[in-house]
């Protein structure tokens, strides 16, 4: 169980005992967790119905088998079309709302769960694919876990100018905050922030070819190409 399962279900309990949510949000609810499960490999119904708050899971479950979004095979939960489709959506959703809260209105990582678990509900396609392209179209989740990619990341929208950007995009002695940094590895992550290179560091592009050199206050650093493409910055 990773943490943002466990925070999930540690903040889905206080909603969950009661049931007097819409069904559709409870579909939601556990289209969400159906994924992020399958993420760590887990597709048994048990640890579903361990994992869940929602007392009347197996009563969703059904209506969701029944609207073609949900079934069992050999004993494994799988999504049917619709039903992957609609995870992907709540997903991308819940994954964008936490970059937007946590690097964008700088809330606390626990603030950020307990927003991001309302707005997953309500969040339009037409607004999150703002979010998305806002954001600089972010692989990663704050937990490290993939954003499920949307049109905007393959067509590029013009209406809305990104308000973070690939590192790489910076042009040469122009200066770019750092918003975040995709973090493949956490280790990679440590070796990053002692060399400065942190969200809210300022960096300036001294040179990108034949590699990349920044400068970071009266620091000058060479990164690696794989390195640069993990981090965002904002222009400054
Ligand atoms: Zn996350
Ligand atoms: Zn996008």
């Amino acid at each position: 169980m990773n943490r943002e399962t466990e925070k999930k279900k540690g903040h889905h309990g206080r909603m969950y005992g009661r049931t007097d949510l819409f069904e559709e949000d409870r579909i939601d609810e556990l289209l969400e967790l159906i994924w992020t499960l399958r993420e760590e490999g887990v597709l048994g119904l048990d640890q579903l119905l361990e994992m869940t708050q929602d007392v009347e899971a197996q009563a969703i479950l059904r209506v969701m088998n029944r609207d073609g979004l949900f079934e069992m095979e050999d004993n494994r939960m799988v999504l049917r079309d619709r039903g992957e489709e609609k995870a992907r959506e709540i997903i991308r959703r819940h994954r964008l709302t936490e970059r937007l809260l946590r690097e964008i209105f700088e809330m606390s990582e626990e603030q950020v769960e307990e927003e991001a678990c309302k707005l997953e509900h309500i969040l339009s396609p037409a607004v999150t694919d703002s979010v998305c392209t806002f954001l600089g179209h972010p692989p990663t989740c704050i937990h490290g876990k993939p954003i499920p990619r949307g049109e905007c990341c393959f067509k590029f929208k013009k209406e809305i100018k990104p308000y973070v950007i690939p590192l790489d995009d910076l042009g040469l002695s122009e200066e770019g905050r750092i918003v975040f940094i995709a973090p493949r590895s956490h280790q990679r992550l440590d070796r990053l922030s002692t060399l400065g290179i942190a969200p809210g560091s300022i960096v300036r592009m001294h040179q990108k070819n034949p590699s990349h050199v920044l400068q970071i206050g009266e620091t000058t650093i060479a990164l690696d190409r794989d390195i640069v493409k993990d981090i965002y910055v904002k222009k400054v």
